[in-house]
């Protein structure tokens, strides 16, 4: 089968279109004709090596949905012609986090698409039962396959982590980029007002036409909190999706005693922060990094009612890999774009 391999860190050109060997299913894993694979902001992280404990060569990609070809020994619930996608991960089911009914918490389980185990940037995938739901009829595959990494982990974020409540508002960073449209869609079903926050001027009408309350211009150093306050008064609630470059800014834009959630970051450099401000306004800091198979149930579920529109940039096929993550980082797109083996 094709597959796009990275065999050793670095630039663009580490993306290496190949033939791999078509997996073989073992004990709990499902062999899956891959129908769509979304390229995410952390394949770029992945490619350049920021995960020491990546294996290579990998298969990259984690945002996998597609057919059931082949069921191993040992998987209940899924049959041959199933629809799916999967999670980031299988969790682990055993371990602390996974035994308190957490199972996006998981510290126990190893694998990890992408990263640990081949991912989903190929024709074909090993899949865990553990990590997998259905994906209901009238939700293409090829756009269930990112709502696990946008909206599913918008949601754990901003309900598990940051306690969104209807009628609170919420400031969200990178609001462009694909996790961010589909975040802001989260919210408001969620009830909040979205106060959104682009570098890119160009993508201001975009945004407010996908449902933003308020639309704020980040300026070239990153800051935007005073005319968040301006606008607000103070978020209760800001959704951190780039990361240390708006870090700051995001904990100004709160309220005393608002909460950041942070789910994203762009790039390896360290945040200073000035702890009395914390103390202080009592500012709440959440650290958030998946989502569970309920919460990605939840989310296919808005998708099939239409109550949350998935966000597609462009479709490109399997070989188009290198200038799929080029547009990425040119940050040249609005949504997800999605690899179509
Ligand atoms: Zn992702
Ligand atoms: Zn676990």
């Amino acid at each position: 089968m094709r597959a796009i391999v990275i065999r050793e860190a670095g630039g663009i050109e580490k993306l290496s279109s190949e033939e791999w060997p078509s997996p073989t299913v073992g004990t709990g894993q499902v062999r899956l004709r891959v129908r769509g694979c979304g390229v995410c902001y952390r394949d770029l992280l992945d490619r350049e090596g920021k995960y020491p404990f990546m294996k290579r060569p990998v298969v990259t990609g984690h945002e996998l949905a597609g057919e059931i070809v082949e069921v191993g020994p040992g998987v209940d619930g899924f049959a041959v012609g199933d629809r799916v996608a999967a999670t980031h991960r299988p969790a682990c089911g055993a371990c602390a986090r996974c035994q308190a009914g957490d199972e996006a918490a998981c510290i126990g389980s190893p694998i990890s698409y992408g990263l640990t185990v081949d991912g989903g940037y190929a024709e074909e995938a090993l899949a865990w039962a553990a990590s997998l739901v259905r994906v209901p009829e009238n939700v293409p595959l090829d756009e269930a396959c990112f709502l696990h990494c946008t909206a599913g982990v918008a949601l754990r974020a901003l309900r598990a982590h940051a306690q969104l409540s209807a009628g609170e508002t919420v400031v969200i960073t990178g609001a462009s980029g694909g996790v961010g449209v589909h975040a802001m869609q989260v919210a408001k079903i969620l009830g909040a007002k979205v106060v959104a926050v682009t570098s890119n001027a160009s993508k201001q009408e975009a945004l407010t036409a996908l449902g933003a309350d308020e639309v704020v211009l980040a300026g070239a150093d990153g800051s935007f909190h005073k005319e968040v306050l301006r606008r607000t008064g103070g978020a209760d609630v800001a959704l951190e999706l780039v990361g240390a470059p708006t870090f700051n800014a995001s904990l100004r834009s709160l309220r005393p005693g608002g909460r950041l959630a942070l789910v994203g970051n762009v790039t390896a450099a360290r945040v200073d922060v000035n702890p009395g401000y914390l103390i202080l306004r009592e500012i709440s800091v959440h650290g958030s990094s998946s989502a569970s198979r309920a919460d990605l149930t939840e989310v296919l579920g808005w998708a099939a009612s239409g109550r949350l529109k998935p966000i597609v940039a462009a479709r490109m096929k399997l070989d188009d890999a290198r200038a799929a993550q080029s547009r990425l980082a040119d940050k040249s797109v609005v949504g997800r774009i999605v690899l179509v083996p």
